[in-house]
């Protein structure tokens, strides 16, 4: 006996749009098949007329329980919201996987760096998230400051256990300098790892930031003169070409400017193994948006660039120069993320996971006419593929887990906060309308969120090994 059917929806798989119905059997796709085919005993059976049956979402950059700097909060011992909070508005948004991080997230120097080995910080992540997670999960590694021979001698052992991707900064206070970041490279491209990379200019940022306070032109609707289109020009190309010689592939998390599209598309053509992530707050403001009455709620850095940048980012999420979308997701409260005013003091980040699917649905496919299948590559296909989830994760196949998201492309939804499920009190995406939205979550065969209602549970997520194709690391495949 079969546990559960999806019958009647669009199903979305690699292959096209198909109506066939979805067989799950613990935990995994089984089987698809034409309607009436399936005529076998079930437990039960999930109606999906009108819907559109995709892979669940795969959010590959979150920032989740850590503690925020008192430089970005105004007080110490504030935290983002909790793995239960963060998942819970994932699971809820049709996300049924995120990629978190281990390791420290230094902003400021003060900020403390573990030099606990790296088994260990991400054993203590993980132990963070178990039993408090409604979607599974896994971590990049950070790598911060001048990292010591011993730590990147560590590299291989936590590849070989199934972390398979590594974070380094070239500005904020982690920033990783080019010397030690060249053997970092290397020792990741030798144990078949891959480099999630915040490329800034750091000299440049440094310039900028001390020029506007000499000024008296630091306030925070000028960040994007700080985090400028210059910087990411100048430094994606170093951080390419660094690549080049290493042999390592690259996924630069949160590319913000039309240089950076095409800085990425440029090493691609030549068969480098490049990949770039969107934010979705990114697709929808510019840097106009800043001056606005609380107008830095909408920031994540780097920064929120202009109207000819946020076009790029969408055109290169459609024509593939681009292959994922994301949300640096980073939540809290309004007191928080509005007491810095400054250039320097902006707190980053939004609560954005739950808000992805729809948003991004709402431009591209009702607004946009993306083919469902390119959609689904930049919600959860491509996202698997580089981080090494892939086929378990991000797609509906036979083998695959099933983790489905019915989307319904009928609903036209104004979003309130109401609506959203983070522990925060506000929402930049307020007032947004989609066209089109999640009613449905599935994790490995379970449903967690039906019809507006949580129905999983924190110890439904699992952490998950990853291990990257060689066909990925290779050349750019997605
Ligand atoms: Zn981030």
């Amino acid at each position: 006996m079969l546990d559960m059917i999806v019958r009647g929806g669009q199903v979305v798989t690699p292959h096209g749009v198909a109506g066939v119905d979805v067989a799950i059997q613990d935990g995994k796709i089984v089987a698809l098949a034409h309607p009436g085919v399936l005529e076998v005993e079930v437990k039960r059976v999930i109606d999906a007329t009108g819907k559109i049956v995709l892979p669940g979402g795969i959010e590959p950059h979150t920032h989740i329980g850590i503690p925020v700097p008192e430089k970005w909060a105004g007080r110490p011992e504030v935290f983002t919201q909790p793995p239960e909070a963060a998942t819970r508005a994932a699971a809820f948004g049709g996300v049924t996987t995120l990629l978190d991080f281990a390791g420290a997230l230094p902003v400021t120097p003060d900020d403390p760096v573990s030099t606990d080995p790296i088994m260990r910080q991400l054993e203590s992540r993980r132990q963070a998230f178990s039993g408090h997670s409604y979607t599974d999960f896994a971590y990049h590694y950070i790598l911060a400051g001048a990292v010591s021979p011993r730590t990147i001698g560590e590299i291989g052992e936590s590849i070989q256990s199934g972390q398979a991707s590594f974070k380094i900064f070239t500005t904020f206070a982690g920033r990783v300098p080019y010397g030690h970041l060249q053997a970092i490279f290397e020792e990741v491209a030798k144990h078949g790892g891959i480099m999630a990379v915040h490329a800034e200019d750091d000299d440049m940022v440094a310039y900028m930031e001390e020029k506007l306070k000499r000024e008296g032109q630091d306030q925070g609707y000028n960040l994007h003169l700080v985090h400028s289109n210059l910087s990411e020009d100048v430094s994606f190309r170093k951080v390419i070409r660094m690549a080049e010689h290493a042999e390592v592939a690259i996924y630069f998390v949160h590319v913000t400017a039309k240089e950076g599209v095409a800085a990425v598309g440029e090493a691609r053509g030549r068969g480098q193994p490049v990949y770039g992530e969107a934010l979705h707050n990114y697709l929808e403001f510019t840097c106009d948006d800043y001056r606005k009455p609380d107008g830095t709620k909408i920031h994540t850095y780097p920064a929120i660039k202009y109207a000819a940048d946020r076009d790029a980012l969408k055109s290169g999420l459609a024509d593939g120069r681009l292959s994922t979308t994301a949300t640096d997701e980073y939540t809290t409260y309004k007191d928080v993320k509005f007491w810095g005013q400054t250039v320097e003091s902006v707190c980053g980040g939004h609560n954005g996971i739950e808000t992805r699917l729809p948003v991004a649905f709402t431009k591209f496919v009702s607004q946009g006419g993306m083919p469902l299948t390119r959609f689904a590559d930049i919600t959860a296909t491509n996202a698997a593929k580089i981080l090494g989830l892939y086929p378990q994760k991000g797609v509906i196949a036979a083998g695959s887990d099933a983790d489905l998201v019915l989307m319904d492309p009928g609903i036209q939804k104004t979003i309130t906060l109401d609506d959203l499920q983070a522990d925060s009190d506000y929402s930049i995406w307020e007032g947004f309308q989609c066209q089109g939205y999640p009613v449905m979550t599935i994790l490995r065969g379970k449903v967690i969120v039906e019809d507006g209602k949580l129905i999983g549970s924190t110890s439904d997520g699992q952490w998950l090994s990853r291990k990257v194709s060689p066909e990925v690391l290779g050349r750019p495949v997605c």
